[in-house]
């Protein structure tokens, strides 16, 4: 069998590292001319992070991430709401990690050269059209360097890992809408030698309208110097923008501006975090539409699937949409796994594991994520609170472990299970 996958992204890497591990060939055509370590920081929850270290990459997960210990939620006004044990300290047996995005994406890169050879990522070359007959599927592609038709490519099967503007999606939906945005903007940027709490605990301080986001990440192993202090703060500021205001369309790498945002963030001065001195220390600030998609009636089309944010783009609020993309990679690959000479009956095996799951995420994160409680807070005791007993119920202080469990998040289910793909279908 032999599979073309489509974006090498987080998720179309680890598919293709997946796929490899299986014994199963593929190559990854990457419209991208050249990766770069770019973005700010991303986390990987401890059901992928299984996954990882069943790819042999613990030790490199390591190098890049900083364990996480927990999530501490706070008012606009700097109080303390309360704080969920994260990954190891949760009682995960593998622990949840924020890193920087690019040093993930790019270590996912090389361990594809190392793993797959040279030819296996080919980068440069953007898919324009899909084809289907009896005999599998026919790749178009074009080749950003010289603008010429580069293929067309042939193959078994195809893994459409090409993000939230997939061109795969858009050809079996060609009537779709824009990505839905929910009138958020955020702010993001990375600040170098600043150090938050114990280093290790994210913080997310007020509500959708206005709210602050930060958490210790670490410089790419490339740009570390030799006895420097590699510990960055990762942050971003939101806002919730007026119903008469344009936006342009999203774009993860859109560079932003200070003087949009850091006025309304003037008072978020605490003991413990200085907003404004973060945000005027940054290295340089990306803009982003916080935007979804609607979900999908069908993610597989005889030998074609869609995976990752080209299935299922979702708002980014509970530091889950990298994570659920590699769970969707282990998935798919177990399923090729299991039914290799019949792969249409391996597809849509997957995508009835993924879809209605999915769905069930997308769904929760449009009701506002594990944070729906924080709006709570500030409507009922918008001047601070003495106990925050007083404020929420029983049921209001679980929204956030059971926002968890709608993704899988639980101990019972993550410790259960010690690999998604039966360790006897490993080749490599
Ligand atoms: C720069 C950046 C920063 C992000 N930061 C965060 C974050 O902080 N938190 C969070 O939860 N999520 C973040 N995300 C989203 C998160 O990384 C994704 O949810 C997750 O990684 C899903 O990955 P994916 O591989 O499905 O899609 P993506 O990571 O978007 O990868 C898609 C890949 O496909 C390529 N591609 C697109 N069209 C074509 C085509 N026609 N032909 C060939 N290749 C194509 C793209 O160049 C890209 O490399 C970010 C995404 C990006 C791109």
């Amino acid at each position: 069998m032999d599979i073309a996958i489509i974006g090498g992204g987080i998720g179309g890497l680890t598919a293709a590292l997946t796929l490899h591990q299986l014994g199963i060939s593929c190559t990854v055509y990457e419209a991208a001319r050249e990766l770069r370590p770019s973005g700010t920081g991303i986390n990987l929850q401890p059901y992928c992070v299984r996954e990882l270290y069943r790819l042999g990459l613990e030790d490199r997960i390591r190098e890049i991430g900083i364990s996480a210990r927990g999530l501490a939620y706070y008012t606009r006004l700097g109080q303390h709401v309360l704080t969920e044990r994260l990954g190891s300290e949760a009682g995960f047996d593998w622990p949840q990690f924020h890193m920087h995005r690019g040093a993930f994406h790019m270590m996912l890169a090389d361990q594809v050269n190392r793993r797959l050879g040279p030819g296996a990522l080919k980068l440069g070359h953007r898919c324009v059209g899909v084809e289907q007959d009896g005999n599998g599927v026919t790749v178009r592609l074009v080749d950003r360097e010289t603008g010429k038709t580069a293929g067309p490519v042939s193959a078994d099967v195809l893994i459409a890992a090409d993000g939230v503007h997939s061109t795969v999606r858009a050809h079996f939906y060609p009537d779709e809408k824009p990505p839905h945005w929910n009138r958020v903007i955020m702010w993001r940027g990375v600040t170098g030698d600043t150090r938050m709490l114990d280093g290790r605990t994210m913080i997310v301080m007020g509500t959708f309208r206005q709210k602050f986001v930060a958490y210790q990440i670490r410089k790419p192993p490339a740009e570390r110097a030799a006895g420097e202090n590699d510990i960055m703060l990762n942050w971003l500021c939101e806002l919730i923008v007026p119903e008469d205001v344009e936006f342009r369309p999203e774009d993860w790498n859109r560079a932003g501006s200070a003087e949009d945002f850091a006025q309304e963030f003037r008072d978020w001065v605490f003991p413990w975090i200085d907003v404004p001195d973060i945000v005027s220390r940054t290295a340089g600030i990306w803009e982003y539409p916080q935007v979804d998609r609607d979900p999908l009636p069908q993610w597989t089309f005889g030998t074609v699937a869609l995976l990752g944010d080209a299935a299922h783009p979702l708002t980014p609020i509970g530091s889950n949409g990298a994570s659920l993309a590699i769970v969707d990679a282990r998935i798919l690959g177990r399923e090729l796994a299991a039914n290799p000479s019949d792969p249409q009956a391996a597809l849509k095996a997957y995508e009835a594991d993924r879809r209605p799951a999915m769905e069930k995420v997308l769904g929760g994160n449009r009701a506002g994520g594990p944070e729906h409680f924080m709006p709570l807070v500030e409507a009922r005791a918008p001047d601070g609170f003495d106990d925050i007993r007083d404020v929420l119920s029983e049921e209001e202080l679980r929204i956030a472990s059971n926002y968890r469990a709608l993704t899988g998040l639980t101990t019972e289910l993550v410790n259960g299970c010690r690999s998604l793909i039966p360790p006897e279908h490993f080749v490599n």
